[in-house]
């Protein structure tokens, strides 16, 4: 071998750094955007309505920046193209009187829908939210539920699962009274 060619390396642009922190978006260990799902929702950062293509979300050949900038030129007008939007009713609530603001919840979503006000409480932002539960999940407190997904309707799915028309099947009895005791414990 004669000669080895190298491409020149890439890096983000210097003004990424105020853009991602001024939309609220992700990045990755180089700096660049990030999708939120490259195969299911290619193109999409986590506030709605902003989209990525081409070497903002890391290096690209040219066909693959003209076909991602197509795709996200194609999102923006679909999202344009509607007279009204519809809003996800499976959302985070967060009960003021058991938040601690320890800001756990703050640092874990990924969609910054979450954020710990003056007052030490954690308030969800209605439209960010996308209801994925890890706030609910990781709350030391157990300050957060999904609506609609609350911890108390799945012991009332469970009881209505493990219940027959005669009586509770002896051996779920256990299982139900652990969740509703632990639930009790949790209630403030
Ligand atoms: S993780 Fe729970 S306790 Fe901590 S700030 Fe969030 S809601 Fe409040
Ligand atoms: S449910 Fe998910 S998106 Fe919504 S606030 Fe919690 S972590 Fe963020």
């Amino acid at each position: 071998m004669d000669l080895v060619v190298l491409s020149t390396g890439m890096v983000p642009s210097r003004h990424s750094v105020k853009l991602i922190e001024t939309l609220g978006l992700n990045k990755d260990s180089y700096g660049f955007l990030t999708e939120v799902h490259g195969c299911l929702k290619p193109q999409e950062t986590t506030n709605m309505g902003i989209y990525i293509c081409g070497c903002a979300a890391g290096p690209k050949n040219i066909p693959s920046s003209v076909s991602t900038a197509s795709a996200a030129a194609s999102k923006a007008a679909i999202l344009l193209s509607k007279d009204t939007i519809i809003q996800e009713l499976i959302i985070a609530e967060v009960d003021e009187n058991l938040c601690m603001g320890c800001q756990r919840c703050e640092k874990l979503c990924n969609y910054g829908a979450i954020k710990v006000d003056r007052d030490s409480i954690a308030q969800v932002d209605d439209l960010k939210c996308k209801g994925c539960g890890v706030c609910a999940s990781s709350c030391p407190a157990h300050a957060i539920d999904i609506k609609y997904h609350r911890d108390i309707q799945f012991v009332e799915e469970i009881k209505g699962i493990c219940c027959t028309e005669l009586e509770y099947k002896e051996e779920y009895v256990d299982t139900i009274e652990l969740i509703t005791e632990k639930l009790k414990s949790l209630t403030p």
